[in-house]
This record gives structure tokens, sequence and C-alpha cells, in this order.
């Protein structure tokens, strides 16, 4: 039987059809346009367009945007100063601060300045450790949406075996967290890991988290087991080869198409609850 297509790009369009609802009755009970702030610091061509299309999603659902462009010589204290300012700013109630920022900027002092009622990405030291201690936090915006689409799919998690390979601040690490607070077994494989291959071939479910193009072989995967891959490189390629998947894994994501829309989803998904929470 054909594997499952874990569809994103579907189920984003059709959430986005209920936020732009959302937000309109948010909108008439008397609240202000839900605002997110992109913060681009240099001009990495790739980032310029995640920024892009993350603003694009928010107009679809009736949200404002606002973009801050800081050149690629930015200091740490200048990044942070912009931070606060927008943290002080009652018009903004999320603040996107786009990863990967220039070397000579500390990201982690940057992302953990962001107040945490607007950390609409899931960044902060602090959200992380709210959300793994299954507290109120916002989920980094990448493992959130992949746990969305795994809900929507019906995935079963609990008691199942999932391998997640990589643990970066942003993605691993927090999807490793979140499917553990769903009563999964996981294992976290990183570029020490020895013995990658024989780990990823127990997992019921795959995670690919690894940003090398099919780094994941598809003969390690075993028959019927569930394959997200967050991977994108160009050419639509993932961090998990495909070879022959599709006519043995009981379900997968496509790249394009499956784990990208479903971040920004979760983004703008999280931007409305923080405008709600304003609210109460
Ligand atoms: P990252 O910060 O570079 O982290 C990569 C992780 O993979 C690290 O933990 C690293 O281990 C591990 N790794 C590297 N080489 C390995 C190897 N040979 N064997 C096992 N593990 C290895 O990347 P990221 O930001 O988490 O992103 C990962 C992927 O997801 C990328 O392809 C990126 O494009 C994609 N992504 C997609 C979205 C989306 O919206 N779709 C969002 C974010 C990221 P160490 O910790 O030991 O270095």
């Amino acid at each position: 039987m054909a594997a499952l297509i874990l569809d994103g790009k579907a189920l984003a369009m059709s959430r986005e059809a209920e936020l732009s609802i959302a937000v309109e009755e948010l909108i008439r009970s008397g609240a202000k346009v839900p605002v997110l702030a992109t913060i681009l610091v240099g001009g990495d061509p790739a980032s310029a367009t995640y920024v892009q299309m993350k603003q694009n999603a928010c107009r679809r659902v009736g949200m404002e945007s606002v973009k801050v462009a800081m050149p690629e010589s930015t200091t740490t204290e200048e990044l942070l100063a912009q931070i606060d300012l927008l943290n002080k700013d009652p018009q903004v109630c999320g603040i996107l601060l786009q990863h990967p920022v220039p070397e000579q900027i500390d990201e982690r002092t940057c992302f953990d300045a962001i107040a945490i009622e607007k950390d609409v990405d899931g960044v902060t030291t602090k959200g992380f450790g709210l959300m793994s201690m299954q507290e109120q936090a916002f989920g980094s915006a990448t493992p959130a949406g992949i746990m969305t689409l795994l809900a929507h799919y019906k995935v079963a998690l609990s008691g199942k075996h999932a391998v997640v390979v990589g643990r970066s601040p942003i993605l691993g690490k927090p999807m490793a967290a979140m499917l553990l607070n769903a009563d999964a077994t996981v294992t976290i494989c990183h570029s020490r890991t020895q013995n990658l291959a024989e780990l990823v071939a127990q997992a019921d479910i795959v995670i690919g988290a690894v940003g090398k193009p099919e780094l994941i072989k598809a003969e390690w995967i075993k028959d019927g087991a569930i394959v997200v891959d967050a991977g994108y490189h160009p050419g639509g390629i993932g961090d998990i080869d495909k070879t022959g998947l599709d006519s043995r894994v009981a379900a997968l994501t496509p790249v394009p198409g499956g784990v990208g829309p479903m971040t920004i989803n979760a983004l703008i998904s999280q931007t409305l609850d923080s405008a709600r929470k304003d609210m109460s």
C-alpha cells in the first residue's frame, strides 16, 4: 500500500481559513489587529524569503506584520536594543528573530531577550523549559507544526520509539521534548552518534532534522515507519533519502509541502494566541 502523505501544505491552508475567521472575530470583539514583528539581520537570501513567507501568511489571515531589517554588521547590543523596543511596543504581540543571525551576534542572548509573552516562535530558554515541563508556553514553531501535522493525521505516538536526528535548540531538542511529552520513547541522535543507521532502523517514527541533504538513508528505515523530514535543500531535497519509501513506510512528509508550511502555520497561530491573551 502506498504511504500516507502527511500533507502540510493542505493542512496549513485549511488552518489558515480557520485562523482568518478567528482573527476577524477577535477584531470584531474590539481587539486591535494582531501584529507580528519580524527581525531580519543581514542579507541572506534564504532567510529573506522565509521572513517574506511568514509576513505573507500573516496578511492572508488578516494580521499585520512589521519588518525590521538590520545590516549584516549589526552587533549583539544593537539587536538587543531593537528587541527591547519591540518588547515595549504595545502594538506588537509577537516577535520573530529569523535564525541564523550573523556570527558576531550572540544569538542565544538575543533570543532570550524576547519577552516570553511575545515569543511566538518559541525560541527562548524559558519557553523551552516551560514547554518541556508541560507548562503554558509557545512551542518552537517547527516541532510545534510537526506535532500538529501528526495529530491531524492521528499518528499514534504513545509508546512508540521516535528517533530524532538532530539536537539543535530550535528543532531537534524541542522536537524530542514534545514527543516525550506525548509519551513516545525518544532517542536523540547528533553528529557524535556512533551507530546512526542502527538507531534509525529501530524507529517507529523518524524525524530528520539534521541539515544535510539525504544524510538519512532510505535503507535504514524500517517498513511501516512514520517518516518526517524537516530538511529543505535546493532542488526540493530533504534530510532523508526517500528512495522506495513510499511503497513500504506507513506515512511520510513531502519536501517541499510537508514541514515548511506547518512551521509558518504554527508561528501565525501562536501570534493569534498571543493577541488573544493580550485581550484577557
Ligand atoms: P542545525 O542547527 O545545523 O542542527 C543540525 C543538527 O544535526 C545538529 O544537532 C547536529 O549535531 C546534527 N548533525 C549534523 N551532522 C550529523 C550527522 N552526520 N549525524 C547525525 N547528526 C548530525 O540545523 P537546524 O536548524 O536544526 O535544521 C535542521 C534541518 O531542518 C535543516 O535542513 C533546516 O533547513 C531544516 N529546518 C526547516 C525548517 C522549516 O521550517 N521547514 C525550520 C528550521 C530548520 P551536533 O549538535 O552534534 O552538531
